[in-house]
């Protein structure tokens, strides 16, 4: 049987990093959501925030985030006063339950496109009703050519603990192709001042597969990469899901859902030369997409959290969060997002509560992406042995090659670690096996 990694890029969601697949969250479960906004948190669960700032300068071809390109300030400043008023909005809810956020995670769009005034502004508005200082991690998204010195010691100032470059590639020509803002002479600048600045943090994107990418210039982008020495090198295969320029393009041109980048296998290949181009350096592959210097001290506590079910606010517009066991998402567009908080109300749109099962499946599938999965914490946790629950799908991957195990844990094979996603939909509910992921 042919499997995906034999196939070429077809379009759609690959990358699985929820469960269950977005397209079961529903407008009828919002009531869920607010329900257990109501309710006190689990004793346990650790709080963290995802505040969207989905300002770009440029639409990347291969974006699939709900982003704006045309905001002037007066609009931009009104977005952060609802992103405030929405954060007040759950602040004295039960939900929070006395407690203070654990990681902060600015996402997007581009939050290094705010000014600095801007960003101090917003967080010292924010911080006067829920106080940042015990986060453990902060971490904040940068476009290189965004960042100057001011805007970098902004970003500082705030707090960041750890600074992700979306440089994607050094090749300008594989930039310009795929309609990047930035360009390779911007990326050395800013990650030199980052690091005249001591961010604890510095982590380097990138992405195997982009439009006009060849095996020299890959080799050459892992090459200058590797050469600034980031603490952390996170690396994503190219995928294309509909809703982005690509797929408009390659539909309207040729009438094909086949995508004009490298197929799987050429991808998988890409990444897995690059960890052990990274590994030989000293780093350590840490995750599917992820190789980290120092694996001490470099840790990623906004992933690590999530995926062991941590819940999270997600403020902004179209952002995700997690709360009480239920899926939440906001309004997608930024009218209905801004009318809404602007009149006192959460902005969510669309919801999912979880059963204990697909709450048990979410995290022990999200897990594989870190290579080793203990059976210890899902009997503590649930109380059931996930080598017994997810016997059939197991034996079917350890005999492809994805995993084996041992009494303690599931390891997974370098191979399997690269093309875990499309593994995963194994231990999927069968009602959610056959649905669109989003
Ligand atoms: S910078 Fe990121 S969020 Fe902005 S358009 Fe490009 S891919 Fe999308």
């Amino acid at each position: 049987m042919s499997t995906q990694s034999e196939k070429k890029t077809t379009a759609g969601s690959y990358f699985v990093s929820n469960y269950p697949p977005f397209s079961v969250w529903k407008p009828d479960y919002v009531s869920s959501a607010f329900e257990s906004i109501e309710r006190q948190p689990h004793p346990e669960a650790n709080l963290g925030i995802y505040l969207h700032i989905p300002f770009c300068r440029k639409r990347c071809h291969f974006c699939y985030f709900r982003v704006y390109t045309d905001k002037n300030s007066s609009e931009i400043r009104r977005y952060l006063d609802a992103l405030t008023r929405e954060f007040e909005l759950y602040a004295d809810k039960p939900i929070i339950g006395g407690r203070k956020p654990k990681y902060i995670y600015f996402g997007g769009g581009t939050p290094s496109f705010l000014s600095p005034h801007q960003l101090t502004g917003l967080v010292e508005t924010m911080q006067k009703k829920l106080p940042w200082d015990a986060a453990e991690e902060i971490t904040f998204e940068c476009e290189p050519g965004t960042l100057t010195e001011a805007k970098l010691e902004a970003i500082r100032s705030i707090g960041v603990t750890r600074l992700s470059l979306g440089v994607e590639h050094f090749d300008d020509q594989v930039l310009e192709l795929n309609n990047r803002a930035h360009r390779s002479g911007e990326i050395g600048r800013a990650y030199d001042f980052a690091r005249s600045i001591e961010f604890p943090q510095i982590n380097i994107d990138l992405i195997a597969g982009m439009l006009g990418e060849t095996d020299e210039k890959w080799l050459d982008a892992v090459r200058k990469a590797l050469a600034m020495q980031p603490d952390s090198l996170t690396v994503y295969q190219m995928e294309i899901p509909f809703n982005t320029t690509i797929y408009r393009d390659m539909m309207k041109e040729k009438g094909t859902e086949i995508a004009p980048v490298a197929d799987w296998q050429t991808k998988r290949r890409w990444v897995k030369e690059a960890f052990a181009i990274f590994e030989e350096a000293g780093y350590t592959v840490t995750s599917a997409y992820t190789a980290v210097k120092n694996p001490e001290s470099t840790k990623f506590i906004y992933r690590d959290m999530l995926w062991s079910g941590a819940d999270m606010l997600g403020l902004g517009v179209s952002s995700f969060g997690h709360y009480g066991g239920v899926h939440a998402q906001n309004e997608k567009d930024m009218g209905p997002y801004l009318e809404k908080v602007e009149a006192g109300e959460l902005p969510i749109n669309r919801a999912k509560p979880l059963t204990d099962d697909e709450r048990l499946i979410r995290e022990f599938a999200l897990q594989h992406k870190l290579g080793r999965v203990p059976r210890a914490y899902f009997q503590e946790k649930f109380d059931v042995d996930v080598f017994e629950r997810f016997a059939g799908p197991l034996q079917e991957l350890k005999n492809d090659g994805v995993l084996d195990y041992d009494d303690e844990a599931i390891h997974l094979t370098r191979d399997g670690l690269l093309r875990i996603d499309e593994g995963l939909k194994k231990y999927f509910l069968p009602e959610h096996q056959e649905v669109r992921y989003t």
